[in-house]
């Protein structure tokens, strides 16, 4: 009753219910940096009851911060960030683990932190950090939201394989100051972080499509915004690394046309997380995907396989990894689990 009541205005949208309520509260989130930006998303995220967050920051609270972090106060100056914020948020909502990494994210402890987060949020404000968990997240399917501030604008973009960070910016030109060097207007990271947490919300709710392929820009000092579509580089090396387009090509599927596929001798494969596979599935075989090198030795390779994961992003890589292996005819299942969950909801089954 007490979640019912707290989340009610939020559970009464159709694309959300009881069921996607439920997929925020067993959903982690890896939230990179504890500043402006990550002051408004992990409040953000606690509040809508996503049920783990983990904050990764080596700073401290400084005097400097507290004119566009609002979760800090004066009597938390020289405090790790990461702790302050995990006890405020604790507070609003004690639904939500909220676990505190008092460490800067590097290429040595990436692995461990990024391992079991559905999502992964950047709030850092330096461009090597974003071009680290680009690369990382994009080899691992793992989708990223990005957002970078300086003075009066900054942009934001959901890096989920449809293009990429760096295909935007690419390395040598990307050098940016950072808000310690250049300035920040105080409303600022307030308005990125909402929109970032808006991309995690439908990231974990399966619809994210919408936000695919598209840089947010917003100038508040001449009042402005746009919105640019963007595809993938060809000459970024991160995409290219990847071999995302084999000509020998993925299909995709919908889950409209599941069924059919099905009952033509298709075969659905899971490649997500043991976890996330115990907390609910839509049948098939499963198959994490950084043990798909190994476990799919041997496998049928003319079986029609339909490839799912959360939200669409893993299973696509896992799919054009197949191909490359020889299989013969492999499908992505678009928008994943979480959207076959909306599906269930829509249609009344909870
Ligand atoms: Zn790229």
């Amino acid at each position: 009753m007490g979640k019912q009541a707290r989340y009610s205005r939020q559970m009464s949208l159709p694309e959300v219910g009881a069921v996607g309520q439920s997929q925020l509260a067993g959903s982690r989130v890896l939230l990179v940096g504890g500043g402006g930006l990550g002051n408004a998303v992990i409040q953000t995220l606690t509040a809508a009851g996503v049920g783990h967050i983990r904050v990764v920051d080596g700073d401290e609270v400084a005097v400097s911060n507290l004119a566009r972090q609002p979760l800090f106060t004066l009597n938390d100056v020289g405090r790790a960030k990461a702790h302050v914020l995990a006890e405020v948020c604790q507070r609003q909502n004690p639904d939500v683990m909220v676990e505190a990494v008092t460490e800067y994210l590097d290429k040595g402890n990436i692995t461990a932190f990024v391992t079991g987060c559905t999502v992964v949020v950047d709030c850092s404000d330096d461009a090597g950090t974003k071009y680290l968990l680009n690369e990382y997240c994009l080899q691992q399917a793992i989708p990223l939201v990005v957002a970078s501030l300086a003075q009066w604008s900054g942009y934001a973009l959901l890096v989920d394989g449809a293009g990429c960070y760096s295909c935007l910016f690419p390395r040598q030109e990307a050098e940016l100051p950072t808000c310690a060097q250049a300035g920040v207007i105080s409303s600022l990271p307030a308005l990125f972080g909402q929109l970032q947490s808006s991309m995690v919300l439908q990231v974990l709710l399966g619809m994210s499509g919408g936000y695919s392929g598209k840089l947010w820009h917003i100038d508040l000092r001449r009042g402005e915004a746009a919105m640019l579509n963007f595809e993938p580089d060809d000459s970024c090396p991160v995409c290219v690394s990847l071999h995302r387009r084999d000509p020998a090509s993925l299909g995709v599927i919908t889950l409209a046309q599941l069924d059919e596929a099905l009952l033509k001798g298709g075969k659905l494969l899971d490649v997500r997380t043991p976890e996330e596979r115990q907390a609910g599935h839509m049948g098939g075989e499963h198959v994490p995907f950084d043990a798909l090198d190994e476990a799919m030795k041997g496998v049928d390779k003319q079986t029609h396989w339909l490839v799912y994961c959360h939200s669409g992003v893993r299973s696509d890589l896992a799919g054009h990894w197949m191909i490359k292996a020889g299989f013969k005819r492999v499908s992505n299942v678009i928008g994943g689990y979480a959207a076959w969950q909306m599906q269930q909801r829509k249609s009344g089954v909870d």
